[in-house]
């Protein structure tokens, strides 16, 4: 079986695993407010434990100069990680209709209803350019074409969906990031994406940083059961054992946490972005007609000069190159939902 079928398979079965979990075990008001929290907790406790204890313990026998330059490299991933993380969480892809989108549909619909807003010509050009009525006809018309919403009570255009948590209609929604408490769509997937880069990068830097200063510094003093984190809680009450152990403890499984929630997130993204596809569409089996050129996916994500986005965030100067309302590239879907389920 190719690699590629076996991380769909193996996506498809975390994905629905994710959801069984938050409908039994943690529900998703409750996720979403923990979830930031959790990330900043470990994030700032892995920089503070890495610069001031476990890189000078593990690297000072080898010379200063490699000191610094883990210490500096280990706040870089961490200033990197932090302004996407921001990103992620304040810049939304939210969609409100203008008057003229609502009037549209409604001519369409029901043209004796019509009320009597008017449009310019530009901006009827603009909305008549949205193929909804050759989409509708095809065998994708449920799922490509306009819909209204029933939480927000407005129309919204084709891979618009309603984020619960959020409590809007996001553009191509990709899905609700409950580390950042935000919803990823077509503005801020690009730092989700530079965000997880520099997460699995630091993720694995840290996890066998943290192992080797275990093994070097921590294991020959103490108890081999202490490795897991309720025995260690438990000594670190009754006074057996120190607290800076029981904090390390619950870092790297804090880590192993999150290696394996990222390592799938990432590798999702890694199969939806050539395909052209949202999280949800790529869960659901939906295959799009894409006539984009996988640089033209990219830029579509990440803007015209896409690599900087892994130096600064720069959404704002360099926007995504593609039209989340009217997705003139997309002539339809291959293989829709239905056939999947
Ligand atoms: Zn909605
Ligand atoms: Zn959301």
């Amino acid at each position: 079986m190719p690699l590629k079928n076996v991380l769909t398979i193996l996506q498809r079965g975390c994905f629905r695993l994710s959801k069984f979990c938050q409908k039994t075990v943690l529900p998703q008001s409750r996720m979403n407010k923990l979830g930031p929290w959790l990330f900043l907790l470990e994030t700032v406790c892995l920089c503070y434990i890495g610069t001031n204890q476990i890189i000078p313990t593990l690297w000072t026998r080898f010379g200063s100069s490699l000191v610094v330059m883990n210490q500096v490299f280990t706040w870089f991933l961490g200033a990197e990680i932090l302004m996407n993380w921001l990103c992620v969480r304040f810049v939304t892809s939210s969609f409100q209709p203008s008057l003229a989108q609502i009037q549209l549909l409604k001519q369409d619909e029901s043209p004796e209803q019509s009320t009597n807003y008017m449009m310019s010509p530009v901006e009827e050009n603009t909305l008549r350019q949205r193929p909804i009525a050759e989409k509708s006809q095809s065998s994708s018309k449920k799922y490509f074409t306009w819909s209204t919403c029933k939480s927000c009570k407005h129309v919204r255009p084709a891979r618009c969906h309603h984020c619960n948590i959020c409590k809007t209609c996001v553009l191509a929604r990709d899905h609700h990031c409950f580390f950042s408490g935000n919803c990823v769509g077509y503005k801020n997937l690009r730092h989700f994406f530079v965000f997880l880069f520099y997460s699995m990068y630091a993720t694995v830097y840290a996890f066998i940083h943290a192992t080797a200063y275990y093994c070097v510094e921590l294991w020959p003093h103490s108890s081999a059961l202490e490795i897991l984190p309720f025995v260690t809680f438990i000594r670190n009450v009754f006074g057996q054992s120190n607290y800076h152990t029981g904090v390390l403890i619950l870092v790297w499984w804090g880590l192993g946490m999150f290696l394996v929630i990222g390592a799938f997130q990432f590798i999702d993204l890694l199969l939806e972005i050539p395909e052209g596809v949202t999280a949800y569409e790529f869960n659901s089996g939906i295959e799009l007609e894409d006539s984009r050129t996988l640089m033209e996916k990219i830029r579509a994500i990440f803007g015209k000069y896409w690599l900087l986005n892994f130096l600064v965030p720069v959404h704002f100067i360099f926007p995504p190159i593609v039209d989340p309302v009217n997705w003139p590239t997309i002539a339809g879907i291959k293989r829709g939902p239905d056939e999947f389920l």
